[in-house]
């Protein structure tokens, strides 16, 4: 048994992340979302592309409204208006202004805008009632944001709103972003029948399969289903020799604990692979194994990694929160920001362990006016019990070492889902 930062080290080690030549795909705009950006991302113009306005009113020269005042207006001749999508059609010569609106671009002549605020109109003319703090007031230069040649975006980021606006406005329409990784899952158990089938007496639902799925999907991978397998070792040894030819990860299920039928440390073995973890001082998820694979693919080595779970559903998908989704995310590209998301809370009911282990207590994390807090999902906390999971939005981490944290105390909350916001 290790402890759980060791595992975390020895998981990280083996990971080796996408590579920039091999494992990158070019994406039509409309499809990055989510994507992790596997080149850095350069400008191709000036942002803005021309001189333009800030604000709604005229654009006019410093030099003529330099002295502009409540009691000393100063007139200027209309000579024309530059609608937005528009190139300006005149010029501003001494005594002139031309109407401009936000993001229309700036007349030649002009080298400052006048707020509409500050004037009046009067036919033909605009009265400037107030001077421009200083030349260039309002007017947002060619160039001023970022320039042609400049890096917008770094490599290695998930594309989210912001960055595809950046996108955009470069006019980048095809995006090159790392592939997604492809994750082999399969479920092992005499016991288990999928979802939609009847149950015989001794039967369960195979709830892993899907459960998993839906979170590796959530975690931007391309899940290859591979069943359910049978407590047989030449069959689970076929199937798993399988998963790995086809994928970078294989994740299964049930069969490594020290039953009569827990095969799968027994199979990885003979088919060559490299046990790295046995199991893990974690409660729940203790018989996690964990192991890679040589794999070979052109000319580069890149091995493959094995995520032998517990069968209980809660423990597999702790599992997967702490061990699995740091991996998965390193293995994607992105450059930072597969650590688990931690936050420190305020615990309101106290909290107790066995102290051997490193203890995941799920429930709800809450945050208000004191800051974040934390409270155990009622009823069992068995892991064999999904039910207080399924609304849970964190995982109080009890460290080995410690029974029980008192009420008010604070405590470690890993974040599985968003915190419930509370109050104002
Ligand atoms: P195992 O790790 O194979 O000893 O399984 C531990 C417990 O988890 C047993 O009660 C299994 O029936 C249950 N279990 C195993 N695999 C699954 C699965 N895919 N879905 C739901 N429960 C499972
Ligand atoms: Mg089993």
């Amino acid at each position: 048994m290790i402890p759980v930062r060791e595992a975390e080290a020895i998981i990280l080690g083996c990971i080796q992340p996408f590579n920039v030549i091999g494992d990158t795909e070019s994406i039509k705009l409309d499809r990055v979302s989510g994507r992790i950006l596997s080149q850095p991302v350069a400008s191709r113009l000036d942002f803005p592309h021309w001189d333009n306005s800030a604000m709604d009113g005229y654009a006019v020269r410093f030099a003529d409204v330099a002295q502009a005042s409540e009691t000393e207006p100063i007139t200027l001749e209309v000579v024309g208006e530059v609608p937005a999508g528009c190139a300006p059609q005149n010029m501003v010569h001494p005594g002139q202004a031309v109407r401009i609106f936000t993001g229309s671009m700036l007349p030649k002549g002009a080298d400052t805008i006048v707020m509409q605020e500050n004037t009046t109109r009067k036919g033909d003319h605009v009265v400037v009632q107030s001077a421009p703090a200083a030349i260039g007031q309002f007017v947002r230069t060619k160039g001023e944001f970022y320039q042609s040649g400049d890096t917008l975006l770094p490599a290695g980021i998930a594309l989210t709103a912001a960055e595809v606006a950046v996108l955009a406005a470069a006019q980048c329409t095809f995006v090159r972003v790392f592939r997604r990784p492809r994750v082999a899952l399969l479920s092992t158990g005499r016991e288990l029948v999928p979802p939609d089938q009847p149950l015989l007496p001794g039967q369960i639902v195979d709830s892993n399969q899907v459960a998993i799925a839906s979170f590796l999907e959530r975690h931007g991978a391309i899940v290859l289903p591979f069943g359910i397998i049978a407590d047989d070792p030449r069959v689970t040894a076929a199937t798993i020799a399988q998963a790995i030819e086809e994928a970078d990860m294989v994740i299964s299920t049930g069969g490594v604990s020290v039953g009569d039928y827990d095969y799968v440390e027994d199979v990885l073995g003979h088919l060559g692979g490299d046990i790295r973890i046995r199991s893990v001082a974690v409660k729940p998820g203790k018989p996690l194994t964990v192991a890679t694979f040589p794999h070979s693919e052109a000319g580069r080595d890149q091995s493959v990694i094995y995520f032998g779970l517990p069968g209980n559903p809660v423990s597999a998908l702790v599992s997967c929160w702490r061990f699995v989704r740091p991996a998965l995310l390193k293995l994607s590209g992105l450059a930072r920001g597969w650590e688990p998301l931690v936050v420190r809370a305020t615990l309101r009911e106290d909290l107790r362990a066995g102290g051997s282990r490193e203890t995941y207590i799920w429930g709800s994390l809450y945050y208000g006016r004191n800051g974040f807090e934390f409270d155990r999902a009622q009823g069992s906390s068995s892991s064999g019990n999904a039910i207080g999971l399924a609304l849970s939005n964190g995982l109080a981490v009890v460290p080995v070492g410690t029974t029980a944290i008192a009420a008010g105390e604070s405590v470690e909350v890993l974040q599985i889902g968003v915190p419930i916001v509370e109050g104002s």
